[in-house]
């Protein structure tokens, strides 16, 4: 009997969050990305629920790209009995070693604070989600890295072949060809897709024929501001800034994002739209070691930043200083004017930004300039939101510095973006993921669905067959 051919979503279903793929092939199971539910309590319950298929039947990962909502459950998959292997660019598999050690400590860390605190109320706590040694043990899977165009056999029967996404170093579309019949049938895995015109990346690869196209819809439903916009205002707020005397402070997510904001920091002095010897702080030390892999894998970066590299390297500016030990963080904090700190987390939930955010944010000389997206419910969200006040690491702080939300730095394509990508092949369907529900999905359905292409958004754990 020839396999029957069938995709259900376990993750990032009418959600934007925990990306998690199944394609079952006969008795074969493969399985593109394995992401954590983030964003808030409710989410993070999501994690610890049945997979909704059981990880010793899946015979391999396929993974699109290092972000934690793509990678964060594989250490608990492995723990739960996955024994197949892992098939990544070699990039993908570096950041998701620094991404996954680093969330495995976190992890622990919440795990005993909520501990001690459950003990004093009398209640039993759950463990962490997985533990530093799952974390190291996942690791062992990972196969022979995947270069960009190659194509390998995955299961019999079906091969994968990894293109360029554009939307963070290592970052794919996975194509997978699986015969049926004596004839192919194609479903191709969009990942997260770059803004394409981006620094550094190239731009994502044209979506090729493929018969099923499973898409995000992160912003589905919308444009972004334009990238030398963004770039302009950036500069202008610098320079407001340290005309006035005053500290930058930059909240920053460690991949890509720190990245791009110190190539614009590097070009902006080199152009002399900065002070050429600005010092410059990136207080991470995730993002360092993010920035030590993107120095490793040249082969990612496009053509014009190549040609950049040879005659002057953004990572190593004339007074930028990467900061890794407490000590030299706790240092910036006597710098009263003139620098420019960037530090995570993006969202200021937590890390070292935190305690630059006390010493600056009620300078009015300051300013803070967010340039990710800003969760509900997050500090971030609530100074881009103009709160007066915050209350930061046990004291009432004040909101005086100026704040700057800059928009443009997105590393997701927007609709127009999205619906370059996808061209004007004929598709027997896309089905629409990642993305909220009633936004970047219902538009990406509507105007799918003006241009006659049929298309369909799947539920959790809901199996559509692919005949
Ligand atoms: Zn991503």
């Amino acid at each position: 009997m020839s396999p029957r051919i069938s995709y259900s979503a376990h993750g990032a279903a009418r959600q934007v969050t925990g990306s998690c793929h199944l394609v079952t092939y006969g008795d074969r199971r493969i399985l593109i990305d394995c992401g954590l539910f983030q964003g808030g309590a409710d989410y993070h319950d999501l994690n610890y629920e049945p997979f909704g298929f059981e990880p010793e039947d899946i015979d391999a990962l396929l993974l699109t790209h290092a972000h934690l909502d793509h990678c964060g459950r594989i250490p608990r998959l492995v723990r739960q009995g996955f024994r197949g292997r892992i098939l990544a660019t070699a990039a993908t598999r570096d950041l998701a070693r620094i991404v996954l050690l680093d969330a495995a400590r976190l992890q622990e860390e919440d795990a005993e604070r909520a501990e001690r605190s459950g003990r004093r109320r009398g209640e039993s706590i759950r463990g962490p989600l997985f533990t530093l040694d799952d974390a190291f043990h996942c690791l062992d899977y990972f196969d022979t890295p995947m270069a960009y165009g190659q194509t390998i056999p995955v299961v019999p029967g079906v091969t994968a072949k990894f293109q360029d996404a554009g939307h963070i170093l290592g970052s794919a579309s996975i194509l997978l060809t699986l015969k049926e019949h004596g004839q192919d049938r194609t479903l191709l895995f969009s990942g997260d897709l770059g803004n394409p015109g981006r620094p550094i990346l190239r731009d994502p690869a044209p979506a090729p024929d493929a018969d099923y196209v499973v898409m995000e819809t992160t912003y589905g439903n919308r444009p972004h501001r334009s990238l030398p916009d963004s770039v302009d205002e950036l500069y202008r707020a610098i320079r407001e800034t340290f005309a006035r005397s005053g500290n930058v402070i930059i909240p920053t997510f460690a991949l890509e994002r720190a990245q791009e904001i110190l190539y614009y920091l590097h070009r902006g002095a080199m152009d002399g739209k900065l002070p050429e010897h600005m010092p410059v702080f990136l207080d991470s030390p995730m993002a360092i070691s993010a920035t030590e892999i993107f120095r490793r894998h040249s082969e990612c970066f496009d053509r014009q930043f190549l040609d950049q590299l040879r005659e002057s390297d953004p990572f190593a500016m004339p007074g930028l200083r990467f900061t890794r030990d407490v000590a030299q963080s706790m240092a910036i904090n006597r710098i009263e004017s003139g620098a420019v700190i960037l530090a995570g987390s993006g969202m200021c939930t937590g890390g070292r930004i935190r305690h630059h955010l006390k010493h600056n944010l009620w300078r009015e000389r300051c300013s803070v300039i967010f340039v990710g997206y800003a969760a509900e419910g997050t500090l971030a969200r609530r100074i881009v939101d103009g709160a007066q006040s915050v209350r930061l690491l046990g004291e009432d702080i004040q909101v005086r510095a100026q704040i700057w939300t800059i928009n443009g730095f997105s590393a997701h394509a927007d609709q127009r973006g999205l619906l370059d990508w996808l061209g004007r092949a004929p598709r027997r369907k896309v089905l629409l993921v990642h993305g909220e529900y009633d936004r970047g999905m219902a538009a990406m359905r509507d105007v799918l669905h003006s241009r006659g292409v049929a298309s369909q958004i799947p539920d959790m754990h809901e199996s559509i067959p692919l005949d």
